[in-house]
Protein backbone atom coordinates (compact mmCIF):
# COMPACT_ATOMS: atom_id res chain seq x y z
CA UNK A 1 0.00 0.00 0.00
CA UNK A 2 2.84 2.32 0.70
CA UNK A 3 4.54 1.91 -2.23
CA UNK A 4 1.29 2.83 -4.55
CA UNK A 5 1.92 5.56 -6.70
CA UNK A 6 -0.63 7.86 -7.85
CA UNK A 7 -1.00 9.76 -11.13
CA UNK A 8 -3.81 12.27 -10.47
CA UNK A 9 -4.60 13.38 -14.25
CA UNK A 10 -7.86 14.86 -13.56
CA UNK A 11 -6.45 17.53 -10.97
CA UNK A 12 -4.18 18.74 -14.52
CA UNK A 13 -7.28 20.01 -15.91
CA UNK A 14 -6.70 22.78 -12.73
CA UNK A 15 -8.87 23.83 -10.14
CA UNK A 16 -11.93 24.67 -11.93
CA UNK A 17 -13.04 21.22 -12.13
CA UNK A 18 -12.45 20.55 -8.31
CA UNK A 19 -11.62 21.54 -5.21
CA UNK A 20 -8.48 20.69 -2.99
CA UNK A 21 -9.90 19.10 0.36
CA UNK A 22 -7.95 16.86 3.16
CA UNK A 23 -10.42 13.80 4.59
CA UNK A 24 -11.75 14.83 8.27
CA UNK A 25 -10.72 11.92 11.06
CA UNK A 26 -13.19 9.75 12.29
CA UNK A 27 -13.19 8.16 15.84
CA UNK A 28 -12.07 4.73 16.25
CA UNK A 29 -11.69 3.49 12.79
CA UNK A 30 -12.11 -0.54 12.57
CA UNK A 31 -11.56 -2.39 9.67
CA UNK A 32 -14.60 -4.46 8.58
CA UNK A 33 -13.08 -5.96 4.94
CA UNK A 34 -11.15 -5.92 2.17
CA UNK A 35 -11.90 -6.95 -1.12
CA UNK A 36 -9.23 -9.32 -2.57
CA UNK A 37 -10.54 -8.96 -5.88
CA UNK A 38 -9.67 -5.11 -6.09
CA UNK A 39 -6.47 -5.68 -3.90
CA UNK A 40 -5.78 -7.75 -7.02
CA UNK A 41 -6.23 -5.16 -9.56
CA UNK A 42 -3.62 -2.38 -7.49
CA UNK A 43 -1.46 -5.51 -7.65
CA UNK A 44 -1.10 -5.51 -3.78
CA UNK A 45 -0.65 -8.73 -2.23
CA UNK A 46 -2.73 -9.28 0.70
CA UNK A 47 -0.42 -10.89 2.89
CA UNK A 48 1.79 -7.56 3.06
CA UNK A 49 -0.88 -5.21 4.26
CA UNK A 50 -0.10 -4.09 7.52
CA UNK A 51 -3.96 -3.99 8.77
CA UNK A 52 -3.54 -0.49 11.12
CA UNK A 53 -1.81 1.52 8.52
CA UNK A 54 -4.37 0.55 5.69
CA UNK A 55 -7.32 0.89 8.32
CA UNK A 56 -6.09 4.56 9.11
CA UNK A 57 -5.48 5.23 5.07
CA UNK A 58 -9.03 3.55 4.39
CA UNK A 59 -10.54 5.82 7.07
CA UNK A 60 -9.04 8.93 5.72
CA UNK A 61 -7.47 9.60 9.28
CA UNK A 62 -3.83 9.11 7.59
CA UNK A 63 -2.61 10.00 4.06
CA UNK A 64 -0.58 8.53 1.23
CA UNK A 65 2.65 10.59 0.34
CA UNK A 66 1.96 11.57 -3.17
CA UNK A 67 -1.88 11.48 -3.19
CA UNK A 68 -3.84 14.68 -4.08
CA UNK A 69 -7.56 14.31 -2.00
CA UNK A 70 -9.89 16.40 -3.81
CA UNK A 71 -13.89 16.68 -4.36
CA UNK A 72 -15.20 17.26 -7.70
CA UNK A 73 -18.13 19.98 -8.22
CA UNK A 74 -20.47 19.11 -10.57
CA UNK A 75 -24.67 20.32 -11.10
CA UNK A 76 -27.24 17.45 -11.94
CA UNK A 77 -31.02 17.46 -12.46
CA UNK A 78 -32.54 15.90 -9.20
CA UNK A 79 -35.98 14.40 -9.89
CA UNK A 80 -36.38 16.75 -13.67
CA UNK A 81 -35.31 19.72 -11.91
CA UNK A 82 -31.65 21.47 -12.43
CA UNK A 83 -29.82 22.12 -9.41
CA UNK A 84 -26.98 24.49 -10.58
CA UNK A 85 -23.62 23.02 -7.94
CA UNK A 86 -23.85 19.66 -6.21
CA UNK A 87 -20.63 18.25 -6.11
CA UNK A 88 -18.92 15.46 -4.23
CA UNK A 89 -20.74 16.31 -0.54
CA UNK A 90 -18.70 13.32 1.04
CA UNK A 91 -16.62 11.89 -1.56
CA UNK A 92 -12.55 12.53 -1.70
CA UNK A 93 -10.53 11.27 -4.64
CA UNK A 94 -7.55 10.41 -3.39
CA UNK A 95 -5.99 10.27 -6.73
CA UNK A 96 -5.08 7.55 -9.73
CA UNK A 97 -3.36 4.24 -10.10
CA UNK A 98 -2.16 2.32 -13.15
CA UNK A 99 -1.62 -1.11 -12.60
CA UNK A 100 0.24 -3.68 -14.44
CA UNK A 101 -1.63 -4.17 -16.92
CA UNK A 102 -1.60 -0.46 -17.60
CA UNK A 103 -5.19 0.10 -16.94
CA UNK A 104 -6.02 3.72 -14.19
CA UNK A 105 -8.33 3.17 -11.23
CA UNK A 106 -9.66 6.18 -9.45
CA UNK A 107 -9.72 5.20 -5.66
CA UNK A 108 -12.24 7.40 -3.62
CA UNK A 109 -12.97 7.94 0.06
CA UNK A 110 -17.18 7.78 0.20
CA UNK A 111 -17.62 9.30 4.04
CA UNK A 112 -14.68 10.56 5.01
CA UNK A 113 -16.09 14.20 5.77
CA UNK A 114 -17.68 17.55 4.62
CA UNK A 115 -15.78 19.37 1.57
CA UNK A 116 -16.50 22.58 -0.05
CA UNK A 117 -20.24 20.76 -1.95
CA UNK A 118 -21.31 19.15 1.41
CA UNK A 119 -24.47 21.86 1.14
CA UNK A 120 -26.54 21.10 4.38
CA UNK A 121 -25.20 17.36 4.73
CA UNK A 122 -22.91 15.96 7.05
CA UNK A 123 -20.54 14.57 4.87
CA UNK A 124 -20.34 10.97 6.33
CA UNK A 125 -22.29 8.05 5.48
CA UNK A 126 -23.97 5.46 7.55
CA UNK A 127 -22.54 1.83 7.71
CA UNK A 128 -25.86 0.61 6.85
CA UNK A 129 -25.88 2.48 3.53
CA UNK A 130 -21.40 1.45 3.01
CA UNK A 131 -22.37 -2.14 3.32
CA UNK A 132 -25.26 -2.13 0.66
CA UNK A 133 -22.59 -0.33 -1.65
CA UNK A 134 -19.60 -2.13 -0.83
CA UNK A 135 -21.74 -5.82 -1.91
CA UNK A 136 -23.80 -4.19 -4.15
CA UNK A 137 -21.23 -2.61 -6.91
CA UNK A 138 -19.51 -6.44 -6.20
CA UNK A 139 -22.53 -8.25 -6.80
CA UNK A 140 -23.11 -5.82 -10.11
CA UNK A 141 -19.90 -6.81 -11.45
CA UNK A 142 -19.85 -10.53 -11.23
CA UNK A 143 -23.53 -10.06 -12.99
CA UNK A 144 -21.40 -8.60 -15.73
CA UNK A 145 -23.25 -4.71 -15.50
CA UNK A 146 -20.55 -2.17 -15.82
CA UNK A 147 -20.35 -0.63 -12.52
CA UNK A 148 -18.01 1.36 -10.32
CA UNK A 149 -16.01 -1.04 -7.69
CA UNK A 150 -15.47 -1.79 -4.03
CA UNK A 151 -12.13 -2.15 -2.39
CA UNK A 152 -12.56 -1.60 1.28
CA UNK A 153 -14.69 -0.86 4.40
CA UNK A 154 -14.24 0.56 7.67
CA UNK A 155 -16.94 1.09 10.33
CA UNK A 156 -16.08 3.51 13.15
CA UNK A 157 -17.62 4.60 16.68
CA UNK A 158 -18.26 8.51 14.74
CA UNK A 159 -21.70 8.96 15.39
CA UNK A 160 -23.62 10.04 12.67
CA UNK A 161 -27.90 11.49 12.80
CA UNK A 162 -30.07 10.23 10.24
CA UNK A 163 -33.78 9.22 11.15
CA UNK A 164 -31.87 7.23 14.20
CA UNK A 165 -28.37 7.64 15.04
CA UNK A 166 -26.21 5.47 13.45
CA UNK A 167 -22.20 4.78 13.07
CA UNK A 168 -20.18 6.36 10.15
CA UNK A 169 -18.59 4.54 7.89
CA UNK A 170 -15.87 5.09 5.26
CA UNK A 171 -15.50 2.55 2.37
CA UNK A 172 -12.77 3.10 -0.61
CA UNK A 173 -14.80 2.89 -4.33
CA UNK A 174 -13.00 2.89 -7.38
CA UNK A 175 -13.61 3.32 -10.80
CA UNK A 176 -11.71 4.62 -14.21
CA UNK A 177 -13.27 7.99 -13.92
CA UNK A 178 -15.97 9.31 -11.44
CA UNK A 179 -17.10 11.91 -14.30
CA UNK A 180 -20.64 12.28 -14.50
CA UNK A 181 -23.22 13.72 -17.01
CA UNK A 182 -23.89 16.77 -14.47
CA UNK A 183 -20.14 17.49 -14.61
CA UNK A 184 -20.77 19.16 -18.01
CA UNK A 185 -24.16 20.49 -16.78
CA UNK A 186 -22.43 22.64 -14.62
CA UNK A 187 -19.82 24.16 -17.20
CA UNK A 188 -22.75 24.88 -19.41
CA UNK A 189 -25.28 25.80 -17.10
CA UNK A 190 -22.46 28.61 -16.02
CA UNK A 191 -21.38 29.25 -19.58
CA UNK A 192 -17.88 28.02 -19.30
CA UNK A 193 -17.01 26.94 -22.99
CA UNK A 194 -13.40 26.14 -22.53
CA UNK A 195 -14.36 23.80 -19.37
CA UNK A 196 -16.68 22.23 -21.68
CA UNK A 197 -14.14 21.42 -24.58
CA UNK A 198 -11.65 20.73 -22.42
CA UNK A 199 -13.94 18.23 -20.23
CA UNK A 200 -14.84 16.38 -23.25
CA UNK A 201 -11.19 16.01 -24.28
CA UNK A 202 -9.94 14.89 -21.32
CA UNK A 203 -12.83 12.19 -21.46
CA UNK A 204 -11.94 11.47 -24.66
CA UNK A 205 -8.41 11.15 -24.44
CA UNK A 206 -8.42 9.07 -21.48
CA UNK A 207 -11.12 6.80 -21.77
CA UNK A 208 -12.36 6.91 -25.71
CA UNK A 209 -9.21 6.42 -27.09
CA UNK A 210 -10.86 4.79 -30.21
CA UNK A 211 -11.81 8.12 -31.02
CA UNK A 212 -9.24 10.42 -33.03
CA UNK A 213 -10.04 14.14 -31.66
CA UNK A 214 -8.31 15.39 -34.60
CA UNK A 215 -10.40 13.72 -37.00
CA UNK A 216 -11.68 15.86 -40.01
CA UNK A 217 -13.66 12.80 -41.41
CA UNK A 218 -16.14 12.86 -38.68
CA UNK A 219 -16.89 14.92 -35.56
CA UNK A 220 -15.18 13.52 -32.59
CA UNK A 221 -17.37 14.60 -30.36
CA UNK A 222 -20.76 13.60 -32.07
CA UNK A 223 -18.42 9.95 -32.26
CA UNK A 224 -18.46 10.09 -28.36
CA UNK A 225 -21.73 11.05 -27.43
CA UNK A 226 -22.79 8.79 -29.76
CA UNK A 227 -20.51 6.17 -28.22
CA UNK A 228 -22.10 7.43 -24.79
CA UNK A 229 -25.59 6.85 -25.84
CA UNK A 230 -24.70 3.29 -26.72
CA UNK A 231 -22.83 2.33 -23.54
CA UNK A 232 -25.85 3.66 -21.18
CA UNK A 233 -28.18 1.74 -23.53
CA UNK A 234 -25.91 -0.96 -22.81
CA UNK A 235 -26.25 -0.81 -19.32
CA UNK A 236 -30.15 -0.06 -18.96
CA UNK A 237 -30.69 -3.00 -20.89
CA UNK A 238 -28.39 -5.00 -18.35
CA UNK A 239 -30.33 -3.14 -15.42
CA UNK A 240 -33.91 -4.51 -17.03
CA UNK A 241 -32.60 -7.65 -17.43
CA UNK A 242 -30.78 -8.45 -14.59
CA UNK A 243 -34.22 -6.69 -12.38
CA UNK A 244 -32.56 -3.74 -10.38
CA UNK A 245 -33.78 -0.93 -9.87
CA UNK A 246 -31.42 2.21 -9.36
CA UNK A 247 -33.68 4.60 -7.52
CA UNK A 248 -32.22 7.69 -7.67
CA UNK A 249 -31.48 8.08 -11.52
CA UNK A 250 -30.72 11.92 -11.49
CA UNK A 251 -28.07 13.09 -14.08
CA UNK A 252 -25.32 13.53 -11.26
CA UNK A 253 -25.66 9.79 -10.64
CA UNK A 254 -24.89 9.01 -14.98
CA UNK A 255 -22.19 8.16 -15.25
CA UNK A 256 -20.27 9.29 -18.28
CA UNK A 257 -18.41 5.48 -19.01
CA UNK A 258 -21.65 4.04 -18.68
CA UNK A 259 -21.45 2.86 -15.02
CA UNK A 260 -23.74 1.98 -12.35
CA UNK A 261 -22.71 4.74 -10.18
CA UNK A 262 -24.06 6.23 -6.14
CA UNK A 263 -26.02 2.93 -4.43
CA UNK A 264 -28.42 4.37 -2.56
CA UNK A 265 -32.40 2.82 -2.23
CA UNK A 266 -31.48 0.65 -4.78
CA UNK A 267 -33.20 -2.86 -5.01
CA UNK A 268 -33.39 -6.29 -7.32
CA UNK A 269 -36.79 -7.45 -8.09
CA UNK A 270 -38.32 -9.39 -6.14
CA UNK A 271 -42.18 -10.83 -8.11
CA UNK A 272 -41.55 -9.06 -11.23
CA UNK A 273 -43.32 -5.72 -11.26
CA UNK A 274 -43.07 -2.91 -13.81
CA UNK A 275 -44.46 -0.58 -11.58
CA UNK A 276 -41.89 -0.96 -8.99
CA UNK A 277 -40.75 2.19 -7.00
CA UNK A 278 -37.51 1.23 -4.57
CA UNK A 279 -37.27 4.49 -3.30
CA UNK A 280 -39.83 5.47 -0.70
CA UNK A 281 -38.87 9.11 -1.07
CA UNK A 282 -40.35 8.67 -5.02
CA UNK A 283 -43.79 9.76 -4.36
CA UNK A 284 -44.09 10.27 -8.33
CA UNK A 285 -42.68 7.25 -8.85
CA UNK A 286 -40.34 8.65 -11.10
CA UNK A 287 -37.86 5.99 -11.32
CA UNK A 288 -40.26 3.39 -11.23
CA UNK A 289 -38.60 0.27 -12.64
CA UNK A 290 -40.38 0.24 -16.02
CA UNK A 291 -39.19 4.20 -16.54
CA UNK A 292 -35.57 4.11 -16.68
CA UNK A 293 -34.93 3.25 -19.95
CA UNK A 294 -36.69 6.42 -21.11
CA UNK A 295 -35.24 8.46 -17.86
CA UNK A 296 -31.55 6.99 -19.20
CA UNK A 297 -32.88 8.99 -22.78
CA UNK A 298 -33.95 11.81 -20.80
CA UNK A 299 -30.59 12.28 -18.76
CA UNK A 300 -28.94 12.01 -22.32
CA UNK A 301 -30.99 14.97 -23.91
CA UNK A 302 -29.38 16.81 -20.64
CA UNK A 303 -25.74 15.47 -21.25
CA UNK A 304 -26.48 16.09 -24.78
CA UNK A 305 -28.14 19.84 -24.42
CA UNK A 306 -24.75 20.82 -22.25
CA UNK A 307 -22.41 19.95 -24.95
CA UNK A 308 -23.95 21.50 -28.02
CA UNK A 309 -20.72 23.67 -28.27
CA UNK A 310 -19.24 20.92 -29.58
CA UNK A 311 -21.22 20.06 -32.18
CA UNK A 312 -24.89 21.03 -34.03
CA UNK A 313 -28.43 20.59 -33.13
CA UNK A 314 -28.52 17.80 -36.29
CA UNK A 315 -25.54 16.15 -35.13
CA UNK A 316 -26.68 15.95 -30.95
CA UNK A 317 -29.75 14.29 -32.97
CA UNK A 318 -28.49 12.18 -34.71
CA UNK A 319 -26.24 10.58 -31.56
CA UNK A 320 -29.16 10.33 -29.32
CA UNK A 321 -31.17 8.64 -32.11
CA UNK A 322 -29.78 5.47 -31.93
CA UNK A 323 -30.77 5.07 -28.02
CA UNK A 324 -33.70 3.13 -29.06
CA UNK A 325 -32.71 0.67 -31.15
CA UNK A 326 -29.45 0.05 -29.51
CA UNK A 327 -31.47 -0.84 -26.00
CA UNK A 328 -34.06 -3.08 -27.75
CA UNK A 329 -31.19 -4.70 -29.09
CA UNK A 330 -29.35 -4.77 -26.11
CA UNK A 331 -31.88 -5.72 -23.63
CA UNK A 332 -33.87 -8.47 -26.42
CA UNK A 333 -30.21 -10.31 -27.08
CA UNK A 334 -30.01 -10.31 -22.75
CA UNK A 335 -33.52 -11.91 -22.54
CA UNK A 336 -33.15 -14.15 -24.91
CA UNK A 337 -29.39 -15.37 -23.35
CA UNK A 338 -31.72 -15.65 -20.01
CA UNK A 339 -33.95 -17.81 -21.72
CA UNK A 340 -31.84 -20.13 -23.56
CA UNK A 341 -33.07 -18.97 -27.09
CA UNK A 342 -29.56 -18.54 -28.03
CA UNK A 343 -29.96 -19.31 -31.47
CA UNK A 344 -31.28 -15.97 -33.43
CA UNK A 345 -35.31 -15.88 -33.80
CA UNK A 346 -35.79 -12.35 -32.99
CA UNK A 347 -39.37 -11.45 -33.69
CA UNK A 348 -40.62 -14.80 -32.37
CA UNK A 349 -38.73 -14.42 -29.09
CA UNK A 350 -39.53 -11.06 -28.63
CA UNK A 351 -42.98 -11.68 -28.43
CA UNK A 352 -42.48 -14.39 -26.30
CA UNK A 353 -40.68 -12.91 -23.65
CA UNK A 354 -43.18 -10.33 -23.90
CA UNK A 355 -45.82 -12.76 -22.88
CA UNK A 356 -44.02 -14.36 -20.25
CA UNK A 357 -43.22 -10.82 -18.59
CA UNK A 358 -47.20 -10.44 -18.88
CA UNK A 359 -47.83 -13.56 -17.05
CA UNK A 360 -45.04 -13.17 -14.76
CA UNK A 361 -46.71 -9.39 -13.82
CA UNK A 362 -50.41 -10.52 -13.35
CA UNK A 363 -49.15 -13.86 -11.02
CA UNK A 364 -46.72 -11.86 -8.98
CA UNK A 365 -43.71 -14.50 -9.65
CA UNK A 366 -40.38 -14.03 -8.29
CA UNK A 367 -37.62 -12.62 -11.14
CA UNK A 368 -34.52 -14.02 -10.75
CA UNK A 369 -36.13 -17.82 -9.11
CA UNK A 370 -37.98 -18.37 -12.21
CA UNK A 371 -35.13 -17.85 -14.72
CA UNK A 372 -32.70 -19.73 -12.18
CA UNK A 373 -35.45 -22.45 -12.79
CA UNK A 374 -35.91 -22.47 -16.25
CA UNK A 375 -32.63 -23.79 -16.72
CA UNK A 376 -34.13 -27.01 -15.82
CA UNK A 377 -37.41 -26.55 -18.03
CA UNK A 378 -39.50 -29.86 -19.38
CA UNK A 379 -42.29 -30.15 -21.01
CA UNK A 380 -45.02 -32.96 -20.80
CA UNK A 381 -46.38 -33.49 -24.22
CA UNK A 382 -49.25 -35.74 -23.45
CA UNK A 383 -50.93 -33.23 -20.27
CA UNK A 384 -49.25 -30.41 -22.36
CA UNK A 385 -47.52 -29.00 -18.36
CA UNK A 386 -44.51 -27.73 -17.52
CA UNK A 387 -42.42 -29.49 -14.80
CA UNK A 388 -44.04 -29.23 -11.11
CA UNK A 389 -40.71 -26.88 -10.06
CA UNK A 390 -41.55 -24.26 -12.05
CA UNK A 391 -45.69 -24.41 -12.39
CA UNK A 392 -45.48 -23.39 -8.33
CA UNK A 393 -44.25 -20.63 -8.96
CA UNK A 394 -47.36 -19.39 -10.79
CA UNK A 395 -50.57 -19.66 -9.09
CA UNK A 396 -52.83 -19.64 -12.68
CA UNK A 397 -50.88 -22.95 -13.59
CA UNK A 398 -53.23 -23.13 -17.21
CA UNK A 399 -51.82 -19.89 -18.35
CA UNK A 400 -48.54 -20.36 -17.85
CA UNK A 401 -48.76 -24.09 -18.98
CA UNK A 402 -49.89 -22.34 -22.74
CA UNK A 403 -47.42 -20.06 -22.63
CA UNK A 404 -44.84 -23.20 -21.87
CA UNK A 405 -46.01 -25.30 -24.61
CA UNK A 406 -44.57 -22.01 -27.07
CA UNK A 407 -42.11 -21.89 -25.27
CA UNK A 408 -40.81 -25.74 -26.24
CA UNK A 409 -41.72 -25.57 -29.46
CA UNK A 410 -38.68 -22.33 -29.99
CA UNK A 411 -36.46 -25.02 -27.67
CA UNK A 412 -37.05 -27.95 -29.84
CA UNK A 413 -35.33 -25.36 -32.90
CA UNK A 414 -32.31 -24.69 -30.33
CA UNK A 415 -29.35 -26.64 -31.68
CA UNK A 416 -28.37 -26.66 -28.19
CA UNK A 417 -29.07 -30.43 -25.61
CA UNK A 418 -30.80 -29.80 -23.03
CA UNK A 419 -27.59 -30.82 -20.93
CA UNK A 420 -25.94 -28.19 -22.62
CA UNK A 421 -28.66 -25.37 -22.11
CA UNK A 422 -29.07 -26.00 -19.10
CA UNK A 423 -25.37 -25.27 -18.08
CA UNK A 424 -25.12 -22.15 -19.98
CA UNK A 425 -28.52 -20.67 -18.21
CA UNK A 426 -27.13 -21.32 -15.05
CA UNK A 427 -23.55 -19.69 -16.41
CA UNK A 428 -26.14 -16.85 -16.80
CA UNK A 429 -29.11 -16.63 -14.67
CA UNK A 430 -27.90 -15.90 -10.88
CA UNK A 431 -28.62 -18.34 -8.24
CA UNK A 432 -27.56 -15.70 -5.64
CA UNK A 433 -28.99 -12.18 -5.71
CA UNK A 434 -28.42 -9.14 -3.38
CA UNK A 435 -31.91 -8.56 -2.05
CA UNK A 436 -33.11 -6.41 -0.20
CA UNK A 437 -33.86 -8.81 2.93
CA UNK A 438 -30.41 -10.23 2.43
CA UNK A 439 -28.44 -6.95 2.58
CA UNK A 440 -30.57 -6.17 6.13
CA UNK A 441 -29.26 -9.32 7.62
CA UNK A 442 -25.93 -8.42 6.88
CA UNK A 443 -26.32 -5.27 7.82
CA UNK A 444 -28.32 -5.81 11.44
CA UNK A 445 -25.55 -8.81 12.29
CA UNK A 446 -22.95 -6.06 11.37
CA UNK A 447 -24.37 -3.06 13.22
CA UNK A 448 -25.82 -5.38 16.34
CA UNK A 449 -23.38 -8.10 16.93
CA UNK A 450 -20.07 -6.35 15.26
CA UNK A 451 -19.95 -9.75 13.03
CA UNK A 452 -18.37 -8.70 10.00
CA UNK A 453 -17.61 -12.83 8.59
CA UNK A 454 -20.87 -12.66 7.84
CA UNK A 455 -20.51 -9.77 5.47
CA UNK A 456 -17.15 -11.23 4.11
CA UNK A 457 -19.25 -14.73 3.36
CA UNK A 458 -21.74 -12.72 1.34
CA UNK A 459 -19.10 -10.91 -0.47
CA UNK A 460 -17.70 -14.32 -2.06
CA UNK A 461 -21.16 -15.68 -2.88
CA UNK A 462 -22.25 -12.39 -4.38
CA UNK A 463 -18.62 -12.19 -6.19
CA UNK A 464 -20.08 -16.07 -7.45
CA UNK A 465 -23.46 -16.08 -7.99
CA UNK A 466 -23.46 -18.58 -10.50
CA UNK A 467 -22.53 -20.95 -8.02
CA UNK A 468 -24.26 -23.38 -6.20
CA UNK A 469 -23.04 -22.41 -2.41
CA UNK A 470 -24.64 -25.55 -0.92
CA UNK A 471 -24.31 -23.24 3.06
CA UNK A 472 -27.01 -20.71 1.64
CA UNK A 473 -29.31 -22.31 -0.50
CA UNK A 474 -32.04 -21.19 1.73
CA UNK A 475 -31.04 -17.69 0.50
CA UNK A 476 -31.78 -18.46 -2.88
CA UNK A 477 -35.68 -18.96 -2.90
CA UNK A 478 -38.60 -16.97 -2.27
CA UNK A 479 -37.83 -13.70 0.40
CA UNK A 480 -39.48 -14.14 3.99
CA UNK A 481 -42.67 -12.60 4.40
CA UNK A 482 -40.87 -9.91 6.44
CA UNK A 483 -39.00 -9.15 3.30
CA UNK A 484 -42.07 -7.00 1.98
CA UNK A 485 -41.78 -4.57 5.32
CA UNK A 486 -38.35 -3.58 4.52
CA UNK A 487 -38.56 0.07 3.54
CA UNK A 488 -35.51 2.06 1.99
CA UNK A 489 -35.17 5.42 1.65
CA UNK A 490 -32.76 8.12 0.02
CA UNK A 491 -31.43 8.29 4.12
CA UNK A 492 -27.94 7.32 3.47
P1 LIG B 1 -27.04 11.25 -4.23
O1 LIG B 1 -28.23 11.54 -5.12
O2 LIG B 1 -27.35 10.41 -3.05
O3 LIG B 1 -25.92 10.67 -5.03
O4 LIG B 1 -26.53 12.65 -3.61
C1 LIG B 1 -26.85 13.91 -4.10
C2 LIG B 1 -25.86 14.94 -3.63
O5 LIG B 1 -25.92 15.09 -2.23
C3 LIG B 1 -24.41 14.65 -3.99
O6 LIG B 1 -23.81 15.85 -4.35
C4 LIG B 1 -23.86 14.11 -2.70
O7 LIG B 1 -22.47 14.30 -2.59
C5 LIG B 1 -24.61 14.90 -1.66
N1 LIG B 1 -24.75 14.21 -0.38
C6 LIG B 1 -25.51 13.12 -0.10
N2 LIG B 1 -25.39 12.78 1.19
C7 LIG B 1 -24.53 13.66 1.77
C8 LIG B 1 -24.00 13.84 3.08
N3 LIG B 1 -24.34 13.04 4.09
N4 LIG B 1 -23.14 14.86 3.27
C9 LIG B 1 -22.81 15.67 2.28
N5 LIG B 1 -23.28 15.57 1.04
C10 LIG B 1 -24.13 14.58 0.77
MG1 LIG C 1 -24.78 11.10 -6.25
Amino acid sequence: MKQLKFTNRYQQLGNDFYQNQQPTSIKKPHLININPLMLNELDIDESTIDHEFFTDISSGNAMLEDAQPSSFIYAGHQFGHFVPQLGDGRAILLGEIQNKNGRYWELQLKGAGLTPFSRDGDGRAVLRSTIREYLCSEAMAALHIPTTRSLSIVGSEEKVFRENIETGSVMIRMSPSFIRFGSFELFASRGQHRQIKQLADFVIRHYYQDIDLRSTDYNPYQKWLEKVVNKTAELIAAWQAEGFAHGVMNTDNMSILGLTIDYGPFAFLDNYDSQFICNHSDHQGRYRFENQPSIAFWNLNCLARSVLDLMDVEEAKQALSGYEKDYNRYYLKLMQNKSGLFEKNDKQHEALIFSLLNIMQEQQVDYSLFFRKLADFEFDQVSRQANSDLLELFNDADTFNQWAGEYHQNLKSQPLSAEARKEKMNSINPKYILRNYIAQMIIERAEQQQDYAYLDQWLKVLQNPYDEHPEMAEYAGHPPAWAGQISVSCSS
